[in-house]
């Protein structure tokens, strides 16, 4: 059997888009990806599905699996002719035990490549306002393992030489030995008020940098019980981060929210809650699955031609239409002479993207909105009405409709489904306490989501509720919750802005 590969991936130091876009390509194509703790879940998604992932960082349970078994464990996957990924932190060759693993791989003969990495001593600086080098003053950048420093005769460390170092010191592993750190290089010559800082979490949402001198840095990183992981760096750049914070200015830095929409489509909100700072964590309530009976949405489509007005209330609505249309053999053409209505922009955008701009949006996004826009837009009386909707969709929109004398068609587009699969993990965050923001997007993610989580650990979490509309509040209502917020407007970009003027 021919050998595979080993890919030596440095994953970067926490936000997931800081991997490069070779480590991503090499990622695309693992058959087995080994990988270490603080690496950001959604790294591995950009592995196939079928892909096996191996965990050997450290657990709550056991410890790290031990460097001579990780090595064997990739030499065995790569004799077997497995493309194997090792995702490590950061780069694979800083402080990540990479040489060793490259040096067992080239003893045993199998390929491997190293994919260098956003190493944490420069990314964790730069998202803390502090430039590593700076042309006054730091000529120089020096990575060095804090792990040393505790006793100073068995260091390694020339201390002298250190603390005459011109320009940037970052330690690595050093919060343990941060108070030792400083000492050794005030003893050794360095200047008691020299800046020096902390970062912990970099580049995550989690990110805090306590920041001082040689001098007082250890009492302030005990003041906020500093914890590892953090990077501790020295030199008179770090002052410059008075001027030069950025990342930590973001609103939502540090606030943890669940996203209960289905994983399809939470992305969108994801994205804008981290580009604002926040954690957002994906644990979906439902899951989108096409009708049971797929006949009538078929003959819907076949015979989309003949409607006065097709009303998409949904992005998964337009989709699961002209899915049916393109089944039928047809497309957008067939509905030349037929006007079309979108509840909002979300599906407005969606219907462009197959070519067809809307006849009418409502100013608000509800179903009552649609049908009162409609009613005034145009003469109902005879009118025949096409509305490919969710198998659970309120019937209100269609009770109106036809009040206002239009025929109306109502078809399964698509089902939504209940989805526990990741109520645990929110379970958890619950009950740690661990959560700042739920949003619900939709009166079924509620009860989904409340089902499975039930609605006492929401409440009982301190967590706040954002809802997108007053159906979905209507609904939280139902089950005893209130809304800390509710988006106006009902769109995902509206949820965003409540959230954040309720953070302040
Ligand atoms: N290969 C990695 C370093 C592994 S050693 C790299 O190139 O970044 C582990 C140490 O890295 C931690 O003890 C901590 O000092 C640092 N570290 C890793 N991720 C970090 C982060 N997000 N913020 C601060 N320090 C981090």
């Amino acid at each position: 059997m021919s050998n595979g590969c080993v890919y030596l991936v440095g994953a970067g130091p926490g936000d997931p888009g800081l991997l490069t876009v070779r480590g991503r390509d090499v990622l695309a194509q693992a058959d087995v990806v080994v990988y270490d703790a603080l690496l950001s879940p959604r790294l591995l998604e950009h592995a196939p599905a079928e892909a096996e992932r191996i965990y050997v960082g450290k657990r709550a349970d056991r410890h790290t699996l031990p460097q001579d078994q990780i090595n064997a464990l990739l030499v065995e996957r790569a004799r077997a002719g497995r493309t194997v990924v090792r995702l490590k932190g950061g780069d694979p060759f800083v402080f990540g035990r990479g040489g060793e693993e490259a040096l067992a791989l080239a003893d045993a003969g199998i390929n491997f490549e190293v994919v260098p990495g956003v190493t944490a001593g420069v990314a964790a600086l730069a998202y803390a306002g502090i430039p590593a080098t700076h042309r006054e003053g730091a000529s120089a950048l020096g990575l060095v393992t804090g792990h040393e420093a505790a006793e100073k005769d068995k260091s390694s460390l020339d201390w002298h030489a250190l603390a005459r170092w011109p320009g940037t010191l970052v330690f690595y592993m050093g919060v343990k030995n941060l108070p030792a750190i400083c000492r050794s290089l005030i003893d050794a010559g360095a200047a008691p008020d020299m800046p020096a800082a902390a970062v912990r979490w970099g580049t995550t949402s989690h990110q805090r940098t306590v920041a001082g001198t040689l001098a007082t840095l250890p009492d302030l990183a005990t003041d906020v019980n500093l914890a590892p992981p953090a990077i501790i760096a020295v030199g008179g750049v770090v002052a410059l981060r008075d001027r030069l914070t950025w990342f930590e200015h973001r609103p939502l830095l540090g606030k943890r929210i669940i996203i209960t929409r289905a994983r399809a489509q939470a992305s969108a909100l994801a994205e804008r809650l981290e580009a604002l700072g926040a954690e957002t964590i994906e644990a979906p309530a439902i899951r989108i699955e096409p009708p049971e009976d797929t006949a009538p949405l078929a003959t819907a489509a076949r015979d989309a031609g003949r409607f006065d007005w097709i009303v998409f209330t949904s992005v998964n609505g337009v989709d699961a239409f002209f899915g049916a249309l393109a089944g039928a053999g047809l497309d957008a053409r067939t509905l030349a002479g037929v006007r079309v209505a979108t509840i909002g922009p979300a599906t407005t955008a969606r219907l462009a993207a197959y070519g067809l701009r809307t006849d009418l949006e409502p100013p608000a996004f509800t179903g009552a909105a649609v049908a009162e826009a409609l009613a005034q837009a145009a003469d109902l009386q005879g009118a025949s009405v096409l509305l490919p909707r969710a198998d659970i969709a309120p019937p209100d929109l269609a009770d109106t409709l036809a009040q206002q004398g239009a025929t109306v068609t109502e078809v399964t587009a698509y089902r939504t489904v209940p989805d526990v699969s990741s109520a645990q993990a929110a379970a958890e965050y619950f009950a740690r306490r661990e959560v700042d923001w739920v949003t619900f997007t939709s009166s079924s993610t509620v009860r989904y989501f409340l089902e499975a989580v039930g609605a006492a650990a929401l409440t009982s979490s301190g967590a706040k509720i954002a809802s997108i509309g007053p159906t979905t509040s209507t609904t939280l209502g139902e089950a005893g919750l209130e809304p800390t917020v509710e988006a106006d407007p009902h769109t995902i970009p509206g949820l965003v802005s409540a959230i954040l003027s309720a953070a302040g």
